[in-house]
């Protein structure tokens, strides 16, 4: 069955902006100008232990049971934790500052996100739907030349309720005047995009860029590649 759309939400990090790749370049730099090897035996080792906890700490951020402040600063103070090394937290707060400072500048896109967002923008209403804060968002945006593509910029900060919460994507909805019966999620996280999406009756293309098995979801559509949206977008 074909469906005709007329509104694209897409999520930003990692389906648009390369999250993935620019954070681990400006954490790297970081790495290296504030002496981190004298800690971590690696970068790979510090990246790893970095990244397991950080994804905990976002679901709980999500859960509203930790703020954006000590979510912040526990991602950056845990590898020093982990590692059983102490007063380190001031040198952990410069990383975070200098990151934070660093992020937004970073122009890396998914690969194809220009040449899609080209093709579909003025054929359909197109708007970002993220869980990120907005000063980050916006500037990441404006880095990547991703802000011209848009009609509009939902973010969870907007209303304090995050991806999957329904009442995000029926804030979406009405904020954008658009009906979920011709609206698709394009999102790389399948727990909050797409199941997000899912439960608001909102057809979703789960963008499958790291070959995740999707257990017993069953998304609308699913891409491994941003080009072939425009298979489900012709
Ligand atoms: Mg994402």
């Amino acid at each position: 069955m074909t469906k005709s759309y007329r509104n694209i939400f897409f999520d930003l990090d990692d389906t648009l902006w390369d999250f993935t790749a620019n954070s681990r370049s400006v954490y790297h730099k970081l790495y290296d100008e504030l002496g981190y090897d004298r800690y971590f035996a690696s970068f790979d080792r510090y990246i790893a232990i970095y990244e397991e906890r950080n994804t905990q700490l976002w679901d709980e951020y999500g859960k509203g049971t930790i703020s954006k402040d000590e979510l912040n600063v526990r991602r950056f103070t845990y590898p020093f934790e982990h590692e059983g090394i102490d007063g380190c937290r001031d040198l952990a707060l410069r990383f975070m500052r200098s990151s934070l400072a660093m992020m937004p500048t970073m122009g890396g896109t998914v690969p194809g996100a220009h040449e899609v967002l080209g093709n579909l923008a003025g054929r359909y209403h197109l708007y970002i739907l993220s869980n990120g804060f907005r000063e980050l968002q916006s500037a990441k945006m404006r880095s990547a030349r991703l802000d011209g593509y848009f009609d509009k910029v939902i973010l969870s900060e907007d209303i304090m309720v995050h991806k999957p919460a329904t009442a995000l994507f029926h804030f979406a909805l009405s904020a954008t005047q658009s009906s979920a019966a011709d609206s698709l999620m394009v999102g790389d996280n399948i727990d909050t995009d797409i199941c997000g999406a899912m439960d608001a009756g909102i057809d979703q293309v789960w963008f499958n860029r790291t070959g995740r098995d999707p257990g017993h979801l069953r998304p609308t559509h699913t891409i491994t590649k941003l080009e072939d949206l425009l298979s489900i977008l012709p």
